[in-house]
């Protein structure tokens, strides 16, 4: 059996990656290659899979606790797997999930924030990373210069700097609490 393969969107925040994986679910939709997408529990800020731009992925997503280290259960006959906000999972969940699925022959394309608002790697991502055989990293427009923004800016007063427990360097918010900049203007 062919092993699946394993493709990794990620970059800040507007850079692109729900529409990325929107279109893979998309694709596999209309091919008719039964696909599940996985979204964290911990992500409330809306209710269906969709991206800035208001466009609602196809299929039912399958929500799943960021608590459990638990794989998620898919469905016999699945073609594909695709999860967003992979920063969301386990450092050491999310790849061995991934690692487990494709070795079934299951395509997995992760989407997931690289680094946080504070320039420090995500784990998962970077781990699940190491292991995929395509890495597409995606750039948002600089918020301040009009470059390619390769990272996320706290711009709000009431985003704390990470306690040591790396707790709060999770923080969901959108254009009120974060902005997309270029290197450069990401240090200003
Ligand atoms: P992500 O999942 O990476 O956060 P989405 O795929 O949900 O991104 O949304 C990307 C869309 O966000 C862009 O196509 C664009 O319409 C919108 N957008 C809003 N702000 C920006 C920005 N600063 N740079 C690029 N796109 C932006
Ligand atoms: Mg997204
Ligand atoms: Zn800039």
């Amino acid at each position: 059996m062919t092993v699946g393969r394993l493709t990794v969107v990620c970059g800040p925040m507007w850079s692109g990656k729900t529409t990325a994986l929107q279109r893979h679910a998309d694709r596999a939709h209309r091919a008719k290659r039964p696909f599940v997408v996985i979204r964290p529990g911990c992500d409330t800020r809306t209710d269906h899979w969709a991206n800035h731009m208001g466009t609602i992925g196809p299929g039912k997503p399958l929500v799943h606790d960021t608590e459990s280290c638990k794989r998620p259960r898919v469905p016999p006959g699945t073609r594909l797997v695709v999860i967003d906000e992979g920063q969301f999972f386990g450092e050491n969940d999310l790849w061995r999930w991934c690692e487990h699925w494709t070795l079934l022959g299951i395509d997995v394309v992760v989407g997931g924030l690289d680094m946080d608002a504070w320039g420090v790697p995500f784990e998962a991502i970077a781990k699940v990373a190491a292991c995929a055989s395509v890495v597409e990293k995606v750039t948002a427009i600089c918020a301040r210069c009009g470059a390619d923004a390769t990272r996320t800016k706290a711009i709000s007063g009431d985003v704390e700097e990470p306690c040591d427990d790396g707790t709060s360097r999770i923080r969901l918010g959108g254009p009120e609490s974060y902005e997309a900049r270029c290197r450069s203007c990401w240090v200003l």
